[in-house]
């Protein structure tokens, strides 16, 4: 799948089997889901001829009634994507049973439906005949805050930061009405298959999309990063901690507040959104550095923590994790996805099942992280290490020394997308020090 400039295309691939209008569309639905899922298993050829892990297209299975249990009709499907996701760290998942908890529309009917990209979920929406609408609408742009930063700057005093924090808020208000009004005006010529032909909608000639911007059609989004490293500033604790666990929340509520006064204001779905952070997590700590320099467990490394995670090296189980971030999933609406670090797990698929079952039970959005790597040089097809010489982080062949990165396939989950073309050094400091859940 290419695009015509040769590159892997961002696409999510949705494999949802409540999707099928009628039995004989699932069953031709179940087949694609299970040739698909096969391809992925195979992976694709590298230079060498070798089957590796490929990043794209991003895949997501649907766990549901019909195939979440060992008796259900399409559990061999589940079973499929087990295998496949130790190997090639795809599908993640999405549980309708708690999609369908979290996403509750006016007419109160829950709905179960794809990110767009990694991790952005539209707001629920009924179009004018009362129907809900998902696929065709899309999101007009994210300015993120800076949580450790409103920590830092308020220097620990809890009043000072509530102020502070509604300052802040209002910048990414501001800056988002400049992307909203850079859009304003457009018209549907612009980008014909999008706006005309019916990608997007299905605009006359000449007409400006202004009326998908407001109601809800479309949404934009408030991103935040760094909650850990916030509630630690002020609270000196993770918010793991029963103690500090409140304040976060109440960060998150806070959040979700100004997304609601602002949608009242302009009739414009403002959503929270839990920013991938992909590169910018290394910006921002060097920012941070800058302005208030090394700080215990602060801004001591060269990344922050993305959105509601747990901080990577925080030692904690895959289902207390999922259970813990479950709640803050449910707090950023406007995407955000819960990840689990793996050793090499394709000879116990059946503890990949087992959290599979548990994602369905507990959390909306998960996704399992495996290694798999490739070195060119010697042929490891096992972990390739990331390794720190002169201060600079590496990454080398635990078998042959081999440390060029045109020599080897890395595969990591970067954010919610799998990475293959290497990280700045924040983030692949980020990698290294992510610590084993299961
Ligand atoms: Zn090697």
């Amino acid at each position: 799948m290419l695009t015509t400039n040769g590159q892997a295309p961002f696409v999510t691939v949705f494999m949802y089997l409540g999707e099928a209008k009628d039995e004989q569309e699932k069953h031709d639905l179940a087949l694609i889901i299970e040739e698909v899922l096969e391809q992925r298993y195979q992976g694709v050829k590298n230079e060498d001829g070798v089957w590796v892990t490929p990043a794209f297209p991003k895949l997501i299975y649907v766990l549901e009634e019909q195939n979440i249990h060992e008796d259900s009709p399409y559990w061999y499907l589940t079973q499929l994507a087990a295998k496949c996701t130790a190997k090639r760290m795809v599908p993640d998942y999405i549980s309708e049973k708690k999609m369908l908890e979290l996403k509750v529309d006016k007419n109160g009917d829950g709905h179960c439906y794809t990110c767009m990209g990694c991790r952005s979920f539209l707001t629920p929406y009924v179009d004018e005949n009362g129907k809900p609408k998902y696929y065709g609408r899309f999101n007009q742009g994210v300015v993120t805050i800076n949580l450790v930063d409103v920590a830092l700057s308020s220097g620990g005093n809890f009043d000072k930061f509530w102020k502070i924090f509604d300052e802040r808020l209002e910048l990414c208000h501001r800056a988002l009405l400049c992307r909203h009004e850079r859009l304003k005006g457009t018209l549907s010529d612009a980008a014909p298959i999008l706006w005309q032909h019916g990608a997007l909608a299905r605009l006359e000639k000449g007409e400006t999309i202004d009326k998908l911007l407001y109601g809800g059609y479309s949404t934009i989004s408030l991103g935040y990063a760094g909650l850990y490293e916030c509630v630690k500033a002020m609270t000196g604790k993770s918010h793991t901690d029963p103690s500090a666990t409140p304040f976060a929340l109440n960060v998150m509520q806070y959040m979700n507040d100004a997304c609601k006064k602002w949608k009242a204001m302009h009739n414009i779905d403002f959503s929270l959104y839990g920013t991938p952070l992909e590169s910018t997590t290394y910006k921002f700590a060097k920012c941070l550095q800058k302005r208030f320099g090394i700080i215990e467990g602060v801004t001591d490394k060269g990344y922050i923590t993305n959105s509601y995670h747990i901080h990577v090296t925080e030692p904690v189980d895959a289902f207390t994790k999922l259970a813990f971030e479950s709640k803050f999933q449910a707090l950023s609406p406007g995407g955000a996805i819960s990840y689990v670090e793996v050793p090499n797990m394709e000879q116990n698929l059946d503890a990949v099942l087992q959290v599979m079952k548990f994602i369905y039970d507990n959390i909306m959005y998960a996704e399992l992280n495996t290694k798999s790597d490739y070195c060119q040089e010697c042929g490891w097809d096992g972990e390739i290490d990331v390794v720190n010489e002169d201060g600079k982080l590496i990454w080398k062949c635990p078998r042959c020394g081999n440390t060029d990165q045109s020599k080897m396939n890395v595969a990591r989950r970067t954010c919610g997308y799998i990475g293959t073309q290497y990280w700045n050094q924040g983030r692949t400091q980020e990698i290294k020090e992510r610590v084993l859940h299961l």
